[in-house]
């Protein structure tokens, strides 16, 4: 190896010492603030990122001096030090300096044993670590009268034909070349970028002194830690075991004892009430100076307490809120850094049943995880089968080939749903996420037979009606079995946090609402009224649709009258229901949207349910529904389009909003509900839909002797209505940007079916994202600031709001944000993710 005479970039830690985390690491730093707290800290050296890379390189610092702090016979150990400690790095070596002059020394200083164990421990890492060799080759079964030391000596020699090398400075150079190198391995580098490190990030190394865990008096080593590392909740956890060195204690199993006075067995309060009470002192300062909770790694020496090293707790995603949470409270740090320490996304981990980390995954197939939370149940595949199952009480998860507005009911009852087609925006991943039901969409490696009623999962496994399996909807993943679950935990910690993010957010959050079950989970997320009230999914309950069907099916306009007529009530009820949950708060209702032909069964038997529920026969019946099936009917009879071609449907869904206002107005404030018309790309779409709503508000006010206003806006999800926003602004109040239609139409992509290929064009990079996962910034992006900004030219105060998919995610927030958009409405179960996104987004402005 060449020597680097020059070459000195490592420094003693001391309190004054100049260490930053991006030169010399995360644990480096960390020993520097514990010295700096008069913590009993061994000595240390640290080793900066570019040191280590020169190692790797071939170039070795100065070694002797490097070893010069530690004395004539050094024993140090060598630990990573990562920018961010949630990128590894290679596992500590110990005991490094150990040779046979220092064993002879030891021998007398703490007993043969014990000198042998240390020597041991060393010649063990060395040779697996550094010189490669096989780590059998190096276990000795325990024998008392055997010195496993020599033993291992002897090894080392017939392995390698060489003695173990008997130079601590040698030593050390090999330790410190084997670790820069394997970080500098491809494996390693692959690892630490799956979890966000750069490709290029560097790595320090620390060189301290060892605390001798074995020996006279009372020595040991142990871990402590302040904080339950599921729950967050205050507990002073750990282990520690005597005569043991590094982390021994936490794979020690009944051996080691426990921290404090504990029932079940022995503890360190009470063996070593001294040390122990300086062990609590040293943790509580370190929460209250690093600001953070951390788990502490300690040795014992002859009843001397020496603090090793302290890392932040790992924690679970609920347990980060809690702990931010209460070191806020207790003045450790601010509101404002608890908000900025919690990853919105996170939240999505407490607002679901997830499968505990813990558990194994015989996963069997995978898909887009498009709605979070996991389910297991009975494999069912039918809306009426899940239907079935829900009437015994049984859990089910729903399988279809893609969900259509028939399955509604089934999606209701079933525990989780899976398709095999589909994307981010398609009608199973819509409705998963407003019911807050775990759903995976496009499972394309799956095969499903719903005729044999059969799943082929991506093994070849065969699954069965009734076989039990696990929808992940966190991770998109198909799991055979029911692996064990952790609970959702929406405690006071979850709230607290979330209000004070509510204090700094400068842009609003509705909800997307369609039932009072999802009106009432947006409240109690706290969203700021309903932005999206798909109206047409009130229609899908049972005693509706075949109304509705009627409805469809009227020949005669005084036929399709009475058919509405009797929906009339049941949507007036829904609204009522809707403004009573909201209590004031806004509520925009969208007017009917889909193709009417969507409330038409497909499969026979449904068709001749319907022609006897219609008392027509069956030609009748098939020839309808064959003469309204469209070729493409996302961009065919939908929308506003319905509404100038069949303008009953929103006469009587403007009457049912308008009834409801005045009903729901009685009891206290005045309600001014906003009306929503859906799929505009002309001008004059609205003056006609306005002229005849108006003309309802009209009577509706006669009628009912009763004064009230409302609010009509326009729905942008074509392109053509964002370019001309400046006309469509004249009759609207408000503007709400439907991104999933607005995606669908600006790339010309359908919602449903670009599941198929999205993988291959995100994996070649043709779309950096699905762009109905992570909205387009360049291209829809452009389409709303354009509508923006001239929506606004000829209405500076018009509202402007998202309602897709999108509007829940932090980088649509950010656009919104900066676009001047007065709020985003997401589904309910994103509501929260999007308060804290947007607080931190404010925050971080500031
Ligand atoms: C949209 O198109 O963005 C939207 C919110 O409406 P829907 O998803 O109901 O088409
Ligand atoms: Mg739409």
């Amino acid at each position: 190896m060449q020597k680097h005479s020059n070459f000195k970039d490592f420094t003693l830690i001391t309190p004054t010492a100049s260490i930053s985390n991006d030169q010399y690491g995360g644990r480096a730093k960390c020993l520097q603030r514990l010295i700096r707290l008069d913590m009993p800290v061994p000595k240390t050296v640290a080793l900066s990122f570019a040191a280590v890379h020169a190692i790797a390189a071939g170039q070795l610092p100065d070694i002797a001096g490097m070893m010069a702090p530690f004395g004539k016979f050094p024993l140090v150990s060598v630990r990573p030090s990562s920018q961010d400690p949630d990128w590894g790095g290679p596992g500590a070596i110990l005991n490094i300096g150990m040779n046979n002059a220092l064993y002879d020394i030891l021998c007398n200083k703490i007993g043969h044993g014990a000198a042998s164990r240390l020597y041991l421990r060393f010649i063990q890492s060395y040779a697996v670590h550094v010189a490669r060799l096989d780590a059998e080759a190096f276990e000795f079964p325990e024998k008392s009268n055997s010195d496993a030391a020599q033993l291992a000596l002897a090894a080392y020699e017939d392995e390698t034909y060489e003695p173990f090398p008997q130079d601590p400075n040698q030593q050390l150079a090999e330790v410190l070349r084997s670790m820069a190198r394997a970080w500098e391995g491809t494996s390693a580098r692959l690892l630490r970028q799956a979890k966000g490190a750069p490709a290029d990030a560097g790595l320090g190394l620390v060189v301290q002194q060892m605390a001798l865990g074995l020996g006279a008096g009372e020595s040991g080593s142990g871990v402590i830690q302040f904080a339950d590392a599921t729950t967050g909740l205050a507990k002073i956890a750990g282990r520690y075991l005597s005569q043991s060195q590094g982390r021994d204690a936490l794979s020690a199993g009944s051996k080691a004892i426990y921290i404090t006075k504990d029932k079940r067995g022995p503890s360190l309060e009470d063996l070593t009430p001294a040390a122990f009470e300086e062990l609590i002192t040293c943790g509580h300062k370190c929460r209250q100076r690093l600001r953070e909770e951390m788990q502490v790694e300690f040795t014992i020496e002859n009843g001397n307490l020496h603090i090793l090293d302290a890392v932040r707790l790992p924690r679970s995603s609920r347990a980060a809120v809690r702990i931010a949470v209460d070191l806020a409270e207790d003045n450790i740090i601010s509101t404002q850094d608890a908000i900025l320490r919690i990853e919105p996304s996170a939240l999505n981990e407490l607002l679901h049943r997830q499968v505990d980390d813990t558990a194994i995954r015989d996963c069997i197939g995978h898909g887009i995880a498009a709605s979070p939370g996991a389910a297991s149940g009975k494999l069912v595949f039918s809306a009426a089968d899940a239907q079935a199952c829900a009437a015994r009480e049984e859990p089910c998860i729903l399988v279809r080939r893609e969900t259509t507005p028939e399955d509604i009911r089934g999606m209701h009852a079933a525990q989780g749903v899976l398709t095999e087609r589909g994307g981010m925006t398609s009608h199973a991943a819509v409705i998963g996420r407003g019911l807050g039901l775990p759903c995976i969409v496009g499972a394309t490696d799956i095969k499903l037979n719903t005729r044999t009623k059969t799943l082929i999962g991506s093994d070849g496994r065969l699954f069965q009606e009734g076989d039990i399996l696990t929808i992940d909807g966190t991770r998109g993943q198909v799991l055979a079995g029911a692996p064990q679950m952790v609970e959702a935990g929406l405690d006071d910690s979850f709230q607290k946090l979330l209000g004070w993010a509510d204090t700094y957010r400068d842009i609003g959050v509705r909800a997307n609402a369609d039932t009072p079950a999802d009106a009432q989970t947006a409240r109690n997320f706290a969203a700021e009224g309903i932005g999206l009230c798909r109206t047409e999914h009130m229609f899908f309950e049972t005693d509706r649709l075949i109304v509705m069907r009627e409805m469809i099916f009227a020949d005669r306009p005084q036929d399709r009258r009475a058919s509405l007529e009797r929906l009339l009530p049941m949507q007036r009820a829904d609204f009522v229901q809707l403004f009573d949950i909201m209590q004031g708060m806004p509520v925009c209702i969208r007017l009917f949207d889909p193709p009417l032909h969507e409330f038409l069964p497909s499969s026979r038997e449904g068709l001749r349910e319907l022609a006897e529920a219609l008392d027509l026969p069956m030609s009748d019946v098939t020839a309808r529904v064959e003469e309204m099936s469209e070729f493409n009917p996302m961009l065919g009879m939908r929308g506003v389009r319905l509404g100038i071609t069949v303008p009953e449907i929103y006469d009587m869904q403007a009457r049912a909003i308008f009834e409801a206002t005045v009903e729901a107005s009685k009891g206290g404030q005045a309600i001014v509900p906003e009306i929503m018309i859906p799929l505009v790309t002309a001008k004059r779409e609205v003056e006609l839909v306005k002229t005849r709503i108006d003309a309802v508000a009209a009577a509706v006010r006669t009628e009912l002797g009763a004064s009230f206003d409302y609010r009509l806006g326009v729905m942008v999800e074509t392109p053509r209505a964002a370019l001309r926003a400046a006309d469509i602004a004249q009759h609207s109040a408000f503007l709400s940007f439907g991104t999933n239609d607005l995606t669908q139409m600006t790339y010309g992509l359908s919602r449903d079916d670009a599941g198929r290929f999205m993988a291959a064009y995100v994996q070649q990079g043709v779309y950096p994202e699905d762009p109905f996962h992570v909205m387009d910034l360049d291209g829809v992006g452009e389409l709303l600031e354009i509508g923006a900004s001239r929506g606004r030219s000829v209405k500076p105060d018009i509202v402007l709001s998202i309602c897709g998919e999108h509007g829940g995610t932090p980088a649509s927030i950010d656009f919104c944000r900066k676009a001047g958009y007065d709020y985003v409405s997401c589904s309910p179960f994103r509501v929260p993710v999007a308060r804290l996104a947007a607080a931190q987004l404010a925050l971080r402005d500031k």
